[in-house]
């Protein structure tokens, strides 16, 4: 094996918090760390051996990246996959795989993916620019409301835009994009899948996503999701099929909606450590970031089951406040039982900035529950 108390290294692309806590168990288990990440300020640069500052887009600069260490893996998708699938042929251990991110990168052959799989997604059409799907809606092909989504780039709802007229349709990016069906959704639920080298596969238990009415962001990830178990077992059966197909090494957080009718959908994936799984770090046997450690490593995969209740609060910037950060009143949280706050070491905060998150476990989900709801109103993210 030879990682542990050795040289041989791990290359992280992409040194925000991800990284940070990936770092937490090579820490612990003293295995050797690079990481490579734009900005001289990311919050991994503090817990890795060799920091490198780079642009992760940039073929040469990934590349050359990639050709000091033994494996390589990520904290983020949007990475150079041809510097990727180049470092994989001269025999570097790239997880997840270079056609797995490829596929991820792009939401509209995400969708194709799925299709092509028989996996369960929400319909949609792809267009190839902003007219042609204006087009398409002249023609009566594509009717409101309908969610717009554009192929790449998205995150936390960036990309992504319910249009239920033409005037929202003018105010949507150019560019190759889908129209997905507007899904009457009861609950959003994920469920996060590790798979190691030689294909030994677990899965946690679902957790249910609450978000903020505004911001279109997660507010609360509580684990395990109020759901019953026949749906349980769906979405575990769902996001085992996905993890199948592709045939991933290491995490992959599966994006589930659970419709109206009772149906459970895939929405989207994330072949790395996830926002959703942050509560194992406290509630969990193992935590995501050490299932991902071991699965790289092709070590045994660890318990996913939980040990007590967690409910995760994501810290983000108070609306109005830009400029260094400062945490208000975290000695007052500190005082509530099970509260396991995370600050993620950013110095400049900005509204709706993920800045840390908090995790709260108790015996009883509906307690952590009603501590998260007292912990966000009590904390808050400011500049000074
Ligand atoms: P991102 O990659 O930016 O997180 P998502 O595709 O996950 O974007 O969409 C963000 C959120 O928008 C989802 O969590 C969900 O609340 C909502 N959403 C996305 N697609 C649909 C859909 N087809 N129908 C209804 N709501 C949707």
């Amino acid at each position: 094996m030879g990682f542990f108390s050795t040289t041989k290294s791990i290359g992280i692309l992409g040194g925000g918090q991800l990284g940070k806590m990936l770092l937490t168990t090579t820490r612990q288990w003293d295995i050797h760390t690079q990481v490579m990440d734009p900005s001289k300020e990311a919050p991994s640069r503090i817990g890795c051996n060799r920091f490198v500052q780079g642009d992760l887009m940039d073929y040469q600069q990934v590349y050359d990246f990639g050709k000091e260490v033994n494996i390589l893996t990520i904290e983020i998708e949007n990475v150079n996959t041809d510097a990727l699938a180049a470092l994989e042929k001269e025999g570097v251990q790239v997880y997840p795989q270079a056609t797995v991110i490829k596929t991820i990168q792009n939401k509209c052959r995400q969708k194709e993916f799925y299709l092509q799989n028989n996996i369960p997604t929400a319909p949609f059409q792809l267009f190839q620019s902003k007219d042609a799907l204006k087009d398409a809606v002249a023609r009566g092909l594509v009717s409101f409301p309908f969610v717009w989504k554009s192929e790449s780039m998205g995150y936390d709802g960036y990309g992504v835009k319910i249009i239920r007229s033409n005037q929202d349709l003018e105010t949507v990016n150019e560019g190759s994009c889908m129209a997905e069906d507007l899904v009457a959704i009861d609950k959003e639920i994920g469920v996060i899948v590790c798979r190691s080298v030689s294909g030994e596969t677990v899965s946690y238990p679902s957790v249910e996503m609450e978000f903020h009415p505004t911001a279109n962001q997660v507010e609360y990830v509580l684990s395990p999701a109020r759901i019953p178990s026949r749906i349980e077992q769906n979405a575990q059966e769902v996001a085992r099929k996905v993890s199948e197909a592709y045939q991933h090494v290491g995490l992959l957080a599966v994006e589930l909606f659970l419709t109206k009718e009772g149906e459970i959908w895939v929405n989207e994936v994330a072949p790395r450590p996830h926002n959703s799984g942050h509560y194992s770090i406290e509630s969990s046997y193992t935590s995501q970031f050490e299932q991902h450690i071991r699965a790289l490593l092709d070590l045994p995969l660890g318990n996913t089951e939980n040990k007590v209740s967690g409910v995760m609060v994501n810290l983000v910037g108070a609306a109005g406040h830009q400029g260094p950060v400062h945490y208000k009143n975290m000695e007052h949280i500190l005082a509530i039982e099970g509260v396991c706050p995370h600050i993620y070491g950013k110095k400049e905060t900005r509204p709706f900035r993920k800045m840390g998150h908090i995790t709260i476990v108790n015996k009883s989900l509906e307690t952590a529950r009603q501590i998260a709801e007292q912990v966000k109103e009590t904390i808050e993210v400011i500049s000074k």
